[in-house]
């Protein structure tokens, strides 16, 4: 008979579904007040409704929104947005005034592009907060001496970094969406829709691998989005695709408070990569498999040199 609570716990065991795990995550969004083209019909202003609509539907802590100024110059709703996004509780950060590109250009120069930012942000909220800085193309410089001085500049002028770790090429599915809804092949754009969130799962399935190997242990994540129409969309579907994987929101610099955005790289890299790529040059780090040429099949998905399905 002493059998029996045995048996009876396994069967207990058996029906509870193991616990999630407490993933920490901050959501970040590039590219403010317009990323790439838009499908028709869709405005500017809609994109950034429906971002908002789902972080307040997800109780999502403050968003940074990382803006380049110079596309203030041909979107007269530009602004509009910005304000849009600061009025509804996010903080606005410098993303340079022309998404410049470290690698094509010396420190100097680049440093005087986000410093020309500065006065837009500041008129916008003196309060200070728009001190956070993200990289265009996540490009942190392609040789060591360059990389250092931007870096360090970057701190004097009271940055802090906005680090990333999940970056699974939203901004390639968006362009590819616009690009399949243009040319009508809705069987395309609808698994455009269905492979971003998915996408999004294997990339936090596989960073979370990468990171606990390189900071022996689970770290705060920091996501990247850009506030294009395909990440407009699919907001709400991914917010819940993560939580259902166990992610609780926590804000950006509660994330970077982690001990492991304090990790020095040990090689300058010319590829644009979130943080736990450009850690591994240099490392004993072996990472799992992971598959490649998705960027180059989301290129090819609906464009010019590709004809339309079935034709
Ligand atoms: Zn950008």
């Amino acid at each position: 008979m002493r059998v029996w609570p045995t048996l009876l716990l396994a069967a207990c065991a058996a029906r509870t579904p193991a616990p999630l795990p407490t993933i920490e995550m901050a959501v970040t969004v590039d590219d403010l007040p317009a990323h790439g083209s838009l499908p028709a019909g869709l405005s500017r202003e809609q994109v950034v409704e429906r971002m908002l609509a789902a972080f307040r539907a997800h109780r999502l802590p403050p968003v940074y929104g990382f803006v380049n100024g110079a596309k203030l110059e041909k979107l007269p709703e530009g602004e509009r947005i910005l304000r849009r996004w600061l009025d509804a509780g996010n903080p606005l950060g410098n993303h340079t005034w022309s998404h410049a590109s470290l690698n094509e250009m010396s420190a100097e120069a680049w440093l005087s592009d986000v410093a020309r930012n500065e006065p837009l942000l500041e008129g916008l909220d003196p309060s200070g907060s728009w001190k956070m800085f993200r990289y265009p193309f996540l490009f942190e410089g392609d040789e060591p001496a360059k990389k250092s001085a931007a870096k360090s500049s970057l701190r004097e002028r009271g940055y802090a970094i906005a680090e990333v770790t999940i970056d699974a090429d939203d901004w390639a599915y968006n362009a590819a969406y616009v690009r399949c809804l243009a040319r009508g092949d809705a069987a395309a754009a609808e698994e455009l829709r269905r492979g971003y969130v998915k996408a999004h799962l294997d990339e936090l399935g596989y960073v979370r691998q990468l990171t606990r190997e390189l900071a022996g242990h689970d770290v705060r994540h920091v996501l990247l989005q850009h506030i294009g129409a395909l990440d407009a969309d699919r907001m709400d579907s991914l917010l819940t695709a993560y939580e259902a994987e166990g992610v609780r929101w926590i804000d950006l610099r509660t994330a970077l408070a982690d001990p492991f955005y304090d990790m020095q790289q040990l090689r300058a890299m010319k590829a644009g990569a979130s943080l736990p790529y450009l850690l591994l040059p240099g490392r004993d780090v072996h990472p799992p498999p992971r598959p490649a040429g998705t960027e180059e099949r989301l290129d090819q998905l609906c464009s010019a040199s590709n004809s339309p399905r079935g034709s």
